[in-house]
């Protein structure tokens, strides 16, 4: 297994927000996450990426086969746990490239691996930036500053193809992307879908997995996983709507 989230409970403050998530991915399948806002979706995604406002309160994480929340959130990303920011801190003056030249060369210290110079790693993200039809100019800006809803998406996409994760975790934005926009980031994620690698496609709308087709949908409501199915359930959400899902995960009173 390549990840196993087991009765999985997170906390804000004194707020209960994930109340017992249980989860298998295999490697090599793509797993949406899909669920009304405010149902935990992006709750989830910061936990297992170790983002430090959520305390976990109960259950656990294997990451094959090992405790990923022992893990700094840096450790996360070395073993192979990526998840793209949703809503990222800008970073004046960092540029794009360097962010990510930094990552890769943590990552390839951790395995043993030379690090890339500034060279070859211009022309690894060269050759990577053809997978979302990224243009040059892109690679010189600061960390996501005056990025475009397509580009962050863009970018996300990118960053994973240069990093190559085991694990990638897609948070969608629900301002949403044109078509185009949507095609190219769909066709990127699809390019790196692979037998090692696991995805998790976190997504409030139907019509994106019309592009990346997943293996398992799983539905969430105030904190829990209330339904799961193969692709077909997305579109029984998409004609249903939500309220039937909230209905489901009402608490037993
Ligand atoms: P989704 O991604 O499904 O829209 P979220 O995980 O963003 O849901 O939010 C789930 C619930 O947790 C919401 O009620 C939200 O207000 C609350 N929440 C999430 N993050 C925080 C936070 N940092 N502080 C306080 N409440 C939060
Ligand atoms: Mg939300
Ligand atoms: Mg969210």
């Amino acid at each position: 297994m390549l990840l196993s989230v087991r009765n999985l409970h997170a906390r804000v403050g004194d707020k209960d927000i994930l109340k017992g998530i249980d989860l298998e991915l295999r490697p090599g399948e793509v797993h949406a996450i899909m669920g009304p806002n405010g149902s935990g979706k992006s709750t989830l995604s910061q936990v297992l990426a170790g983002r430090q406002t959520y305390q976990v309160t109960q259950g656990e994480v294997l990451f094959e086969g090992k405790d990923l929340l022992a893990l700094s959130p840096e450790d996360r990303a070395i073993a192979g746990v990526f998840l793209g920011f949703q809503y990222p801190v800008e970073i004046p003056g960092v540029g794009n490239l360097h962010f990510l030249r930094t990552a890769l060369n943590a990552q390839r210290r951790a395995r043993g691996l030379e690090e890339l110079d500034a060279m070859d790693f211009l022309s690894l993200a060269k050759e990577r930036m053809k997978l979302v039809q990224m243009d040059a100019s892109f690679l010189n800006r600061s960390v996501n500053e005056g990025f475009s809803g397509g580009e962050k998406k863009r970018n996300e996409v990118f960053q994973m193809a240069v990093l190559q994760p085991r694990l990638a975790i897609l948070d969608e934005t629900d301002s949403g992307l044109d078509i185009d926009a949507l095609r190219i980031v769909a066709g990127g994620v699809n390019a790196l879908r692979s037998k090692e690698r696991g995805l998790l496609v976190i997504t409030h709308y139907q019509r994106l997995l019309d592009y990346i087709v997943p293996d398992q949908v799983h539905v969430m409501s105030a904190g829990r996983i209330v339904l799961s199915g193969d692709k077909e359930l997305a579109r029984e959400l998409e004609s249903k709507g939500y309220a039937w899902v909230d209905k489901l995960g009402a608490p037993a009173a």
